[in-house]
């Protein structure tokens, strides 16, 4: 199935001739249990996007089920295929234009494709897999990098900041069988050299999982948990009493206790916890990091570009914390290593003080799609990619784990 895009500026000028979806099945290197899902492979979506004959890449994050938002891969394949693409492929700007800004600011093809898609509400991971590849293809094609690129955006570096080397790098733990099993991990993940764990919790395996880690690695043990909103339900008064217990722990910081909607309760708990709440799933636009800010919803923000619409977002949430004195994290989606090495270039900005869930590709998968898996370097760190755009290669035989492709052009 091939559509042709139209619209009243289709045909003319240059800029974005071609989009492909790449849906892959990546095996996983070990069961991942959360508090909202359980996988044993990655359900995957790629976008390639060719812009004056340079293919950029951008990863959608969306997960195979509604369980982590109300995003999904077949949902967002569904808005992607019926609603975005005709959309950005319909936009022209002079070919003198296209690129234009590309080292200081948003290119102007990419700033057209935005508005194009403006209409679209919601699908935030469906705009920003694509997106960013378009920005990727932009990126490529003046050779400037997704880091230098993403700095010059931001109110707190600008152009000519340079990126640093590296970033620190943490892992995630996904929920344990038991403490044994938790400590082992754990135990192997320090090992390898990662400067902080997360480990998810849910009612009943909190305090005990905490308390354990404490007891084995020490208080030096950079710790955090991550509850995906499973103390909703309690209410606030409930789970404030329930994760007050971990107030001892001396925890970085207890992340999503309630609901994605709830700012107002996560106010409330933050008021009385010792230890900073942060907020993920709430976080779904500059807008609402703006609210949460103003509540005192939370004392940190995780970022994920794919939650909040893109990598543009995704520093403007930056920018707004860092004025607010609130720090920021980066999430991640067990993304592949397209993903990874756009939330790596994100990473790099100064107000991610802490290390995000920027973790080697072998943490989560035994095999890439890029042909440079990022790896954990001495002393715990992970490159920051210096290439052009995203700076990974896309390894050229993706049909390994092929479930689905389609091209559409302009
Ligand atoms: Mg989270």
């Amino acid at each position: 199935m091939t559509q042709q895009a139209e619209g009243p500026l289709a045909g003319a000028g240059s800029g974005l001739s071609r989009i492909e979806i790449h849906r892959l099945r990546l095996p996983l290197a070990q069961l991942w249990v959360s508090p909202v899902a359980t996988m044993v492979d990655r359900d995957v979506l790629l976008v390639a996007a060719t812009v004056d004959g340079v293919v950029g890449w951008g990863e959608c994050v969306a997960q195979h089920e509604p369980t982590y938002s109300p995003e999904y891969v077949d949902g967002a394949l569904d808005v992607m295929i019926r609603h975005l693409i005709p959309r950005a492929l319909a936009v022209r700007v002079g070919a003198d234009r296209a690129l234009q800004d590309t080292v200081t600011g948003t290119p102007a093809l990419l700033a057209g494709v935005e508005e194009a898609l403006a209409p679209v509400k919601g699908h935030p991971m469906a705009r920003e897999g694509l997106t960013t590849a378009v920005l990727d293809a932009c990126l490529r094609s003046r050779g400037v990098s997704l880091a230098s690129h993403l700095g010059a955006l931001s109110s707190r570096t600008g152009p000519g900041w340079v990126p640093p080397a590296s970033v620190a790098a943490g892992v995630a733990i996904g929920v344990a069988g038991d403490v044994g099993a938790l400590i082992r991990e754990v135990a192997a993940r320090l090992e390898e050299g990662y400067h902080r764990v997360k480990i998810k919790v849910r009612p009943g395996w909190d305090a005990v999982a905490v308390n354990a880690l404490r007891q084995q690695f020490g208080p030096a043990l950079a710790l955090q948990v991550d509850a995906n909103g499973s103390y909703g339900p309690l209410g606030v008064e409930a789970a404030a009493a329930h994760l007050a217990k971990l107030d001892g722990a001396g925890l970085l910081l207890i992340e999503q206790p309630l609901g994605d909607d709830d700012l107002v309760g996560h106010a409330g708990l933050a008021r009385r916890l010792a230890t900073p709440l942060c907020l993920d799933e709430s976080i779904t636009s500059v807008d609402v990091a703006r609210s949460a800010l103003a509540l005192g919803a939370c004392r940190v923000i995780n970022i994920k570009p794919g939650r909040v619409g893109g990598l543009g977002q995704a520093v403007a949430i930056h920018d707004l914390a860092a004025d607010a004195g609130v720090g920021v994290w980066c999430g991640g989606m067990l993304e592949t290593g397209v993903g990874r090495a756009a939330n790596l270039a994100l990473a790099a900005l100064p107000n991610f003080c802490l290390p995000g869930d920027l973790s080697a590709s072998e943490r989560y998968f035994t095999d890439d799609v890029v042909t440079e898996p990022a790896v954990l370097g001495p002393g715990g760190q992970m490159a920051v990619p210096r290439g052009p755009g995203i700076g990974v290669e896309i390894r050229s035989d993706l049909d390994r784990w092929l479930v689905w492709s389609d091209r559409w052009t302009s």
